[in-house]
């Protein structure tokens, strides 16, 4: 009997020695070691890890004792791996393509590998479709023309698709899709009959509408007629929560033009108090489970006057103007005003934030004080000063756009079998949200880039 024992002993440690001989080493066209991956579904860090990179795809996660084999090997210095960050809300095409070939490089050089573009003329779509063929490009989900239910007396008509009734509608929606564009961008003054005729025309096209909260339903009722996203924190995002958002949209419009003397910091203090939080909180409950997500782009909407001043000195001179604009909606020396401006847009942002509806970062560059790309990072530490944690906060750039546009199954984490679409952060954004404002290092379309290269994209941008 021990004999048996003795010998089975002795194969079991013949057979142990043989599974300790070296494994294969991992083959990979890309190693970059000594990095940290943050977790973007569960906000862990794995720490020391090596990315392994085949193509253009994540084919492991090693830990630092698997051998591997790679055609090139980068040493990441200790940085944090993040996926490639999403600006939901863009204006990149709204002046023509050729600027718009121009400006995207720089988006890559602030970590964004994707954009949703929130309206141009067809034109400048169709054309920057043509002439997007380098790999220094984030990818672009565009809308093309906004859709108008009524003609305005300002603003370029090349960028309104004004549309009456069912057949202009159908028509529209027809043209924004033979034009290349990836959604419909509804603008303003669709009441709900003509917006499902519109949902319809777009369904039919298997385009997706988002845009503005529109007049005459609840914002949960748009969702279910088929609204996907709703941009902006503004008045009329908060339809259905027994306030009327009309009335103080006419009240700011007053302020910023008509000098009837009021102050927004004012206004905006009595447009929360007027709401009905847990009424409201329902309402976007309702529409989050009819799957609507929410762009605020607080950047454009209600960013904190100091930071505008902040930024305006940095901005190049077109850009510079529109700032001012945006500063003169307040009083120099007026902290107090300010302060309860920030904490009126703090507080809406506690609403949505209860509700769970999904949110999406983005900034509406050019609007306002915006600049592609260095916006964004804006954009999230004003995210998280709002309330939101620093894992949603990530998740906002990240994994919720990649699943709300409908690619959560190849991007937004980083996972064997995802897309290699990430970005290398000095810092770890979730114990500090200025560490997004500085990428060391980013892998996009198939191609590596050091931080090197990211300053000569982010150079190459419009100077002047
Ligand atoms: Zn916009």
């Amino acid at each position: 009997m021990r004999a048996i024992i003795t010998s089975l002993a002795l194969s079991l440690t013949v057979g142990l020695a043989a599974c300790a001989t070296p494994p294969m080493p991992m083959r990979a066209d890309l190693a970059i070691r000594n990095v940290h991956v943050v977790d973007t579904r569960r906000g862990r860090v794995l720490a020391d890890r090596t990315l392994l990179i085949r193509g253009d795809r994540i084919a492991a996660i090693a830990d630092a004792s698997t051998p591997y084999a790679a055609d090139l090997e980068v040493d990441g210095q200790g940085a944090y791996a993040i996926p490639g960050l999403w600006d939901a809300h863009i204006h990149l095409l709204q002046d023509d393509a050729d600027s718009a070939l121009r400006t995207a490089p720089v988006l890559l050089s602030y970590g964004v590998t994707h954009v949703r573009d929130m309206g141009s003329s067809a034109r400048a779509l169709t054309a920057f479709r043509a002439g997007a063929k380098s790999p220094d490009l984030p990818v672009i989900l565009a809308s093309g023309p906004p859709f108008w239910a009524f003609e305005l007396p300002y603003g370029d008509k090349s960028q309104q698709r004004i549309v009456g009734d069912a057949a202009e509608i159908e028509t529209a929606v027809r043209d924004t899709a033979g034009a290349g564009a990836d959604l419909i961008k509804i603008y303003a003054g669709f009441e709900p009959g003509p917006m499902a005729v519109l949902m319809e025309a777009a369904r039919a096209q298997g385009l997706r509408v988002a845009g503005h909260a529109q007049p005459g339903a609840p914002l949960d009722a748009q969702a279910r007629l088929g609204l996907a996203t709703v941009e902006h924190l503004e008045t009329s995002t908060f339809a259905g929560c027994d306030v009327d958002p009309d009335a103080y949209f006419e009240r700011i419009i007053a302020a910023r033009f008509r000098g009837s003397g009021e102050t927004l910091p004012a206004i905006f203090t009595a447009f929360v108090a007027d709401i009905d939080r847990d009424a409201c909180v329902a309402m976007f409950r309702r529409a989050a489970d009819a799957g609507l997500a929410i762009t605020p782009t607080l950047t454009a909407t209600f960013l904190p006057p100091a930071t505008a001043r902040r930024l305006v000195a940095d901005l190049l001179p077109a850009q510079r103007e529109t700032c001012e604009l945006y500063l003169a909606a307040f009083s120099e020396n007026d902290p107090v005003g300010e302060a309860a401006y920030v904490a009126a847009g703090n507080a809406l942002m506690e609403i949505v934030h209860a509700s769970g509806l999904p949110i999406l970062a983005g900034t509406d560059a050019p609007a306002f004080c915006g600049t592609a790309g260095a916006s964004l990072a804006v954009e999230l530490e004003l995210l998280q000063l709002s309330g939101l944690s620093p894992l949603e906060v990530l998740q906002s750039a990240t994994l919720t756009p990649a699943r709300v546009f409908g690619f959560g199954d190849r991007l937004g984490a980083i996972e064997p079998g995802m897309d290699a679409d990430f970005v290398l952060l000095r810092q770890n954004p979730l114990v500090d949200v200025s560490a997004y404002a500085e990428p060391v290092g980013l892998f996009s379309r198939g191609k590596w880039r050091d931080q090197t290269e990211l300053m000569r994209l982010r150079r190459s941008g419009p100077s002047n």
